[in-house]
């Protein structure tokens, strides 16, 4: 596999041709955002951290027949997957009450809900990622019907893997947000990371927040709350080393 020239540089990875047509080369960085941009920083290891632990949960999910753009890990930092054409939609999935479902409610962190829930954000940082409905995203031809049943399925059947499996390493698994994308063929399989950066992971017994909120507001620990996360991912599943 030939590394070709850098398509694209986003926030947190940047991503290069291959010389195969259908695979790219997606590359972690350790650079943090938060607030579409507003705020910038370093988390260091970050992108080893997130490389690793969204190819481990791709295995775990393609195992369990949710398809995704994984191929293969390259090395540390490097990953092989298969060119998609991202529907550009950010799908959020919430177990329990944070971030901005607490806020634009007015409801405290922390609440259990009944069953999941699902939005959208149209993924369009001049506009800052703005919530979204089906009707919306089908008029601005964002995504077909068909499209979004199928990763509306996907994104519930995902919640409940990931929700048992952190459950097993004694992490709640708060909310998350997915990023799908079009195979050459039209197929929709899952893209982008699964990774501390994309859910909240709270510690089940003591609440320890072990996300990327350690670093949105300011909690410390940052660092060290990646290596955790990391860490309790490693005592269930195959990582590579
Ligand atoms: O901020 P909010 O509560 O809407 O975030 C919900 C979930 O989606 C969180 O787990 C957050 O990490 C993730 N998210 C993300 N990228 C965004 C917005 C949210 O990964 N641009």
């Amino acid at each position: 596999m030939i590394k070709g020239s850098q398509l694209y540089e986003g926030k947190a990875k940047k991503v290069f041709a291959t010389d195969e047509e259908e695979l790219l080369i997606v590359s972690y960085k350790d650079d943090a955002t938060a607030f579409n941009g507003l705020k910038k920083g370093t988390i260091v290891g970050k992108g080893i951290i997130n490389n690793k632990m969204s190819n481990a949960l791709m295995r775990l999910l393609e195992k369990s027949g949710v398809p995704t753009h994984y191929v293969k890990e390259l090395s540390d930092r490097e990953t092989l997957v298969k060119k998609v054409r991202i529907v550009p939609l950010e799908v959020i999935i919430r177990n329990i009450s944070a971030g901005s479902f607490a806020k634009r409610y007015g409801v405290e962190e922390g609440i259990v809900f009944a069953s999941p829930t699902i939005e959208f954000s149209y993924k369009n940082d001049d506009l800052g990622d703005p919530l979204i409905n089906d009707y919306h995203a089908f008029a601005l031809n964002l995504v077909t019907p068909k499209e979004l049943d199928i990763i509306k399925e996907y994104s519930f059947k995902i919640n409940e893997i990931l929700k048992s499996f952190w459950k097993s390493c004694g992490v709640t698994l708060v909310d998350f947000k997915l990023e799908f994308g079009r195979l050459s063929n039209g197929d929709i399989v899952l893209a982008d990371e699964i990774s501390p950066d994309t859910c909240r992971l709270w510690d089940s017994e003591t609440g320890k927040k072990l996300d990327k909120d350690r670093f949105r507001r300011d909690l410390g620990g940052v660092e060290d709350a990646y290596q955790e996360i990391m860490a309790r991912l490693e005592s269930k599943l195959e990582v590579s080393k």
